[in-house]
């Protein structure tokens, strides 16, 4: 029985040579975390793949704080965050850039997409896949209302550097896609498909509780103007023993929990390499040498 449910899960470890003959010299990938709670072994996992193979593959590291969503992010995560890599010992080399200051950003984004694909107010609740019904309304785009762009119905295929050939239709999926709230909050897969492609980042290297938002993120950049859009990869994430996954009020699995038990920083990250099955067992391993993991 555990032999069939193993076999079903996908080899945690990525085929470099593959992965590099797509992408650029010394590509830029990036680690995102929003500062909606404290760091956690989810994101100790994240950053492992995100420097392991970046190292690997002689690429760079960029430091992204996502905070787009000003409701539910608070300064006192957004320095935790910034404290808590730095005590594990993970360095960018870039940033940190924060979402919060690109507001200009995309406002010109938004206007780009204007000129050449339909975008309209809506003031719907929210709903998946959106139905379209503000799509002929006209109505005024303002305060209190959402913007969305239309999204033709178009199949969004791309090779996952880990799940192989992968296949979505954002249109079906989700609707035309929302790029600001009604509380003028621009929306994750609007911020991240903007900032993807104005840093330049080539490999976008995350949780497969994501992968839904590839092919959405793949069609925004394209609707955007870039052209080649970023290659994915998505990796396995850690779960508790019941199989559900990790949240960020887990307590017990909190980046400055576990320190607070005595933990060090090469404890924590062998237990999070362990837990996402990238070692057989939870051995301490420092930040520098995770790309030993890859090779
Ligand atoms: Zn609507």
């Amino acid at each position: 029985m555990d032999r069939i449910l193993r076999a079903a899960v996908p080899p945690a470890k990525p085929r470099l040579s593959a992965l590099a003959a797509v992408l650029p010299r010394s590509p830029l990938t990036r680690f995102a975390p929003a500062p909606t709670g404290y760091l956690h072994l989810g994101h100790v996992v994240n950053a492992i793949y995100v420097w392991g193979i970046a190292r690997a593959i002689g690429g760079r590291v960029l430091f992204r704080i996502e905070d787009h969503d000003r409701i539910r992010c608070r300064p006192e995560y957004d320095q935790a965050l910034v404290e808590d890599l730095a005590w594990l010992g993970f360095v960018a080399d870039e940033g940190p850039v924060r979402q919060s200051d690109s507001t200009s950003t995309y406002e010109e984004a938004l206007d780009a997409l204007a000129q050449s694909h339909h975008v309209y107010a809506c003031d719907c609740s929210r709903q998946m896949p959106y139905g379209g019904r503000c799509r002929t309304r006209r109505l005024a785009i303002g305060a209190g209302r959402g913007v969305r762009v239309e999204l033709e119905p178009r199949a969004q295929r791309f090779d996952d550097g880990l799940l192989g050939p992968q296949e979505q239709e954002p249109a079906t999926q989700c609707g035309d896609l929302l790029v600001r709230d009604r509380d003028g909050n621009w929306t994750y897969q609007f911020a991240v498909a903007v900032d993807d492609y104005r840093q330049d980042i080539a490999l976008v290297i995350r949780g497969a509780d994501v992968l839904d938002s590839s092919g959405r993120q793949i069609q925004l950049a394209r609707m955007l103007g870039r052209e080649t859009p970023p290659v994915f990869l998505h990796h396995p994430l850690v779960t508790k023993a019941s199989g559900e996954k990790l949240s960020k009020s887990g307590g017990d699995t909190g980046v400055r929990d576990l320190r607070n038990k005595g933990l060090s920083p090469a404890d924590v990250i062998g237990r999070a390499a362990a837990a996402c099955g990238l070692t057989m067992s939870a051995r301490p391993i420092d930040a520098p040498d995770i790309v030993e993991l890859f090779r």
